[in-house]
């Protein structure tokens, strides 16, 4: 288990000298080309230019306070179908176009680097809340053991490490657990979702969690209740209160 968070926080942190090198040599060879749109990057780009970071589509005004959805109409359809016991959850981007690919190459195709920039990104979104601001610790949402071996890093790690650095707000990634393995939220409909995710958290170190604000990391928000499971098992752990900060929310 600790040999997997360790080669994890390797794989977040930076190459090193010798890789670096190397990757220069291949880059001079053969530029690299943005993921998303073809261009070549530029020497402090990777994988995704900086073009295509700022085509995310952004949430904005109008959103629901409470879930951070775009709202279609004056009352959140979300909230009114569930009830979340988090305070409030916020999101940088629409999950579509740009920041859906990135979310994928972070997940799936091991674009590790992605994390730093969007955990960055996430950064300004707590900046313009003040009460997402006044956390006192980052908790990441969990991969089961299985899960977490066969990817080999936790997605919500790396933009938690990214984010912790920008805002200065300590991350603790073993204080809460996936304690079953969970299917895949995807392809399950709200209800199903629910059902999915129900009691599968558990706080490991209730000391650790005493009185504290809590900001939840996420990498996508739908309907919310993943995130709710978590923020169930934190208060129940002992925490204050629960906010939450997706990459997306869908
Ligand atoms: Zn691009
Ligand atoms: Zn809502």
């Amino acid at each position: 288990m600790n040999y997997i968070f360790e080669s994890s926080a390797v794989i977040c942190g930076n190459l090193r000298p010798i890789k670096i090198l190397w990757k220069n040599i291949i880059d001079f060879i053969f530029p690299p080309f943005c993921a998303i749109c073809n261009s070549t990057l530029k020497e402090n780009e990777k994988v995704v230019c900086e073009s295509c970071f700022q085509n995310i589509k952004f949430v904005e005004p109008p959103f629901c306070k409470k879930c951070g959805k775009p709202l279609l109409k004056v009352r959140c359809e979300n909230c009114r179908s569930n009830k979340f016991v988090f305070k409030k959850a916020r999101a940088l981007g629409v999950y579509d176009g740009n920041l859906r690919e990135i979310i994928h190459l972070l997940k799936y195709n091991r674009k590790l680097s992605l994390a730093k920039r969007l955990g960055r990104m996430m950064n300004l979104v707590l900046h313009t809340d003040d009460v997402l601001k006044g956390a006192d610790m980052i908790v990441p949402v969990p991969l089961h053991q299985t899960r977490l071996r066969e990817r080999g890093y936790n997605q919500c790690d790396c933009l938690s490490d990214s984010l912790s650095e920008s805002s200065k707000i300590p991350v603790f990634k073993k204080v809460l657990v996936r304690k079953r393995a969970t299917k895949s939220q995807i392809k399950l409909d709200p209800e199903q979702r629910l059902k999915n995710v129900e009691d599968a958290f558990v706080v490991k170190d209730k000391k650790e969690m005493e009185g504290k604000k809590v900001l939840l990391v996420d990498d996508v928000m739908t309907t919310g209740s993943t995130l709710n499971a978590c923020s169930d098992a934190l208060l129940r752990g002992g925490a204050d209160e629960v906010y939450c900060l997706t990459a997306a929310v869908a």
